[in-house]
């Protein structure tokens, strides 16, 4: 039994009140069929929606069994309608997009019931209306009277207590009314109906009670229920349950919903996904561009690392000194009379003072402790250290001539020009080559014993094992035999033109070294001079041997125990040279195209077994473990190393001149007895002077007429009867003993400890300023004496690209930040459009009893799929759009080392996002929607 109590319910339009229903009271059977009839506008509508739990009364009470619904909450409504009630409208209200079963299973699937036992009730409720054959048929594909039938039947499958029908009749025409009359009576049989309607015949002749309303007013009800005191208990609040639909229904539910409208839900989605691929694109380019910019930052600084060397000068601040000149000075602004401009001066000043040795023995503790703060700015490349390992290299020129690699026998004629030191460096030459090279042109100050200038180190790996740094095998390739895999084998690097400098050729006997000669003569004399061109075979190169003699085997032990050097003497070297190392030239390379670093200077490269073995032999040999013993003794000349009394430098200089030779002895008698003459002849009867008489003056203009034998002699007899104080001053000038280190050095006595480079790789510039951070921190903690100096080349070739690099990427986040708010907004738009427009559907929704609860989740299932979609679309388009893109690109560019690419983590993210934003953008309006009044809604055209 279904009791309205005194309901009134008025609408508020601006000031304007609306009473729809004044005051209205109304008993309705359990199974009776009433129609309610009145003029358009009389509240009829409101009456049933008010029945229907579709809208609220103001005032009175809806009692259903029983039950109060005054303290009625949502989703106690949502139940009631969900369980209670079955719509009927005029506009039939179905979901054009889905099929009427689906139509149908509607109410089902929102109480949760399962999909099998859905379709089942559906069919049978469609069968009941007559309409079994046409479950697959969308809406738009009936007549409005099977449309109706398809309404009833969604009314009816629930099996409710009660169906509402508003005006069910009212767009059909009478034969098919009559049909949908037939069918409600029918209805009406086991529950009550009820149905609005303007056609009285119709309401006569298939209703069993009318019940007449006027502007919210019942005038006349033909059939009055006044149920007995016994029926009418208190009417008590219950709660009606829910009506229950999980997730996966409503994501299943919409899931369908987008399957019926696949045209719609792509377009949307598509509409949505332009904002993803905006994105996507952006993103793309930058991480094209910042991956180049990064390739580029660690080609670079892999072909200039950091370089430290033992001994060093800082360009930095003649750079400095010599850019702050001019500005500085001249704009004093005197013009009153001449001033010196000093800065030539200064700037040599600051070239001395500038020269420095660095403590690379403790800098390089602190480089290897895991703990400093600089490691972790270190590159792929990591950290090269450098010895200073002492070969020379001999070889047979074509002629079959010997030739010293290191440029003495060939480059002899002018070993001092600075052409032929300069040509051998050739154009590859590296930036701490230039940097050795300018010191030696500081110092006057050349290494005579070191490896020979076209061999080099090549890079060997950092972190990995392996002999050659990926660097090199990176950028270089083979042209012919393979890379060195052992101490005693070598390539030959050529430059990118397959080119090796001249001398070189000649130092590796590759060329007739009397050719060497000729052309340097002809250079000095200012002659024209004639460069053989002609191509020589990888093959000669291949069959070349490389004789390597280790500095410490250079030196033979005298019968006095002195050792003496033997690398200048041709005939020495000669006979050593089959015990020698024979280097076996095994592949010749050159720099691959492109190549983004060519860390291999031409010449020769060796690897840094080689350097290892080199170490381990000078420690082993006869000449250091002497050496080593008496640390005191120069194993060279049995001198003493710096003497600090006159005792011992006098018995020196007595030793120092036994162990000469005849003609030594006689140059050295000549060069003494000029000295005493010029003493003399200045009136110093100093000691020396006085002594001079055992010659005497008269001896010295002899001497003249003496030969080597005689003047020998003449020293021996002066030596043995000297006195102490002449010793000396012949000790100190002429004996010098150098220095243990010195003699250890020269030896090829490499500590592990004191590399003589250090190279820092980076992959950054950034990094690269951590570096240098690194180290300026590092020289606070230190003495003075021990910071550490270098030139900052890529600092100074690259500050300004640096700031290029910044503005750059600043643009591109800046780019990505707009195009992603861009794209949010408009995401947003697009689903708050087409969920405005399914406000029908929501209505629809509702009357079926639907939550609210519900409504937003399918209408949120239904975002995030097209989210998704909208997403997926989004970044399959990219990543087709980038092909021509990147062509483009290259194209405008000029380089096809810019690659847009959209990086898996991004799109991931883009996805992920798209249906953020879309659950966002359909969140505001979903929750509007679903709040919105049902009835509202449903009258929402
Ligand atoms: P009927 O169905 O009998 O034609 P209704 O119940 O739809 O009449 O409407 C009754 C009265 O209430 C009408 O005057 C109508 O204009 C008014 N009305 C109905 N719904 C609203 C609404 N949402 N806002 C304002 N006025 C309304
Ligand atoms: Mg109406």
């Amino acid at each position: 039994m279904l009791q309205i109590q005194s309901i009134s319910k008025q609408y508020k339009t601006g000031d304007f009140i609306q009473k729809a229903l004044d005051n209205v009271s109304l008993n309705l059977r359990d199974n009776e069929f009433v129609a309610i009839l009145g003029p358009s506008g009389s509240g009829k509508t409101t009456l049933l929606n008010i029945i229907g739990g579709l809208d609220r009364y103001d005032s009175g009470d809806l009692v259903i069994n029983g039950t109060s619904t005054k303290q009625y909450k949502d989703r106690d409504w949502d139940s009631y309608r969900n369980h209670t009630i079955g719509f009927v409208f005029q506009s039939y209200n179905l979901i054009p997009h889905q099929t009427i079963l689906s139509n149908v299973e509607l109410a089902l699937t929102i109480s949760g019931i399962p999909r099998s036992r859905r379709r089942q009730r559906a069919r049978k409720a469609l069968k009941q209306v007559g309409l079994g054959a046409h479950i697959n048929k969308k809406p738009n594909q009936l007549s409005g009277g099977q449309m109706q039938r398809v309404a009833i039947a969604r009314a009816l499958v629930n099996d409710p207590d009660i169906v509402l029908a508003d005006e069910p009749t009212g767009a059909l025409d009478s034969g098919t009314s009559v049909q949908i009359m037939n069918l409600l009576k029918e209805v009406a049989k086991d529950r009550l109906v009820v149905m609005v309607t303007h056609n009285p015949e119709l309401a006569h002749e298939y209703a069993t009670r009318i019940v007449e309303l006027r502007d919210g007013v019942i005038r006349s009800d033909a059939n009055p229920y006044e149920p007995s005191a016994a029926e009418v208990k208190p009417a008590v609040h219950r709660t009606m349950g829910r009506a229950s639909m999980s997730f996966a229904t409503s994501l299943a539910l919409s899931f369908n919903n987008l399957k019926t409208k696949k045209g719609r839900t792509l377009l949307t989605s598509f509409a949505g996904s332009i904002g993803i691929i905006g994105i996507a694109l952006i993103l793309s380019v930058s991480t094209g561009v910042n991956a180049y910019i990064d390739n580029i930052q660690r080609d670079t600084m892999t072909a200039y690392p950091i370089t430290i060397d033992s001994q060093t000068f800082d360009m930095t601040s003649i750079m400095g000194a010599q850019a702050g000149g001019r500005d500085n000075e001249s704009s004093s602004g005197k013009t009153d009379g001449i001033y010196p401009d000093d800065r030539s001066i200064k700037q040599t000043a600051s070239l001395t003072s500038s020269i420095t040795k660095n403590n690379l023995t403790d800098f390089k503790k602190y480089l290897d402790n895991p703990k400093s703060e600089i490691r972790q700015y270190i590159g792929g490349a990591g950290i090269q250290y450098s010895y200073d390992v002492k070969f020379s290299v001999f070889d047979h020129d074509p002629d079959g001539t010997l030739v010293n690699a290191d440029g003495v026998t060939i480059g002899a004629a002018s070993s001092s020009s600075m052409a032929s030191k300069m040509s051998s460096m050739g154009p590859s030459a590296s930036m701490s080559d230039v940097t050795s090279m300018q010191m030696s042109m500081l110092t006057g100050k050349t290494d005579t014993n070191a490896a020979p200038d076209s061999f080099h180190e090549i890079m060997p790996g950092a972190n990995d094992s392996r002999l050659i740094s990926k660097v090199v095998t990176d950028n270089y390739r083979v042209v012919r035999g393979a890379w060195p895999t052992a101490k005693d084998e070598v390539v030959l690097v050529l430059d990118d033109d397959n080119k090796v400098p001249l001398t070189t050729l000649y130092e590796l006997g590759l060329l007739k070294a009397s050719d060497y000669t000729t052309m340097m003569n002809d250079i000095d004399a200012g002659n024209k001079i004639t460069t053989p061109t002609a191509k020589i075979n990888y093959d000669t190169a291949l069959n070349q041997t490389l004789y390597m003699i280790p500095a410490s085997d250079q030196y033979v032990k005298g019968e006095d125990g002195n050792y003496t050097y033997i690398g200048d003497n041709a005939d020495e070297i000669s006979s050593r040279l089959d015990s020698a190392t024979k280097l076996k030239i095994v592949g010749v390379v050159k720099p691959i195209q492109d190549a983004s670093a060519t860390p291999l200077a031409a010449g020769v490269g060796y690897t840094r077994a080689l350097t290892d073995d080199l170490i381990e032999h000078a420690d082993a040999s006869a000449i250091v473990t002497d050496q080593k013993v008496n640390k005191t003794r120069n194993v060279l000349n049995g001198l003493t190393f710096s003497p600090s009394d006159d005792a011992t430098k006098a018995a020196d200089a007595k030793t120092y001149v036994a162990s000469l030779g005849v003609s030594d002895k006689a140059n050295m008698a000549k060069a003494l007895a000029q000295t005493m003459q010029a003493a003399t002849a200045q009136g110093q009867a100093g000691a020396t002077a006085g002594t001079a008489g055992a010659t005497g003056a008269a001896g010295a203009q002899n001497m003249a007429a003496m030969d080597e034998q005689q003047l020998a002699a003449s020293l021996d007899q002066y030596i043995a009867t000297a006195s102490q104080d002449a010793l000396v001053a012949i000790y100190d000038q002429y004996v010098s003993t150098g220095t243990y280190d010195d003699n250890l050095a020269a030896f090829g006595v490499v500590s592990r400890d004191a590399p003589s480079t250090i190279n820092i790789y980076t992959d950054s510039f950034e990094n690269k300023d951590h570096i240098s951070q690194a180290i300026t921190d590092y020289n606070k903690t230190v003495d003075k004496a021990d910071r550490i100096v270098y030139t900052d080349y890529v600092g100074l070739m690259m500050s300004s690209v640096t700031t290029i690099i910044n503005v750059i990427s600043y643009v591109l986040i800046a780019f990505v930040s707009v195009s992603l708010v861009v794209s949010s907004i408009m995401i947003g738009i697009i689903t708050y459009i087409s969920v405005l427009e399914r406000t029908k559907e929501i209505g629809i929704l509702r009357a079926m009893g639907a939550s609210k609860r519900n409504v937003s989740q399918v209408f949120n299932a239904e975002t995030g799929i097209v989210g998704l979609t909208a997403g997926l679309i989004g970044i399959g388009v990219t990543l087709l759009l980038i092909i021509p893109g990147n062509m483009l690109l290259h194209h405008l560019i000029g380089t096809n080392d810019v690659n847009a690419y959209l990086p898996v983590q991004g799109a991931v993210i883009l996805v992920i996002l798209s249906v953020i934003l879309t659950l966002i953008g359909g969140l505001i309006p979903s929750k509007k929607a679903a709040k919105q009044d049902p009835a509202t809604a449903l009258r929402t055209e």
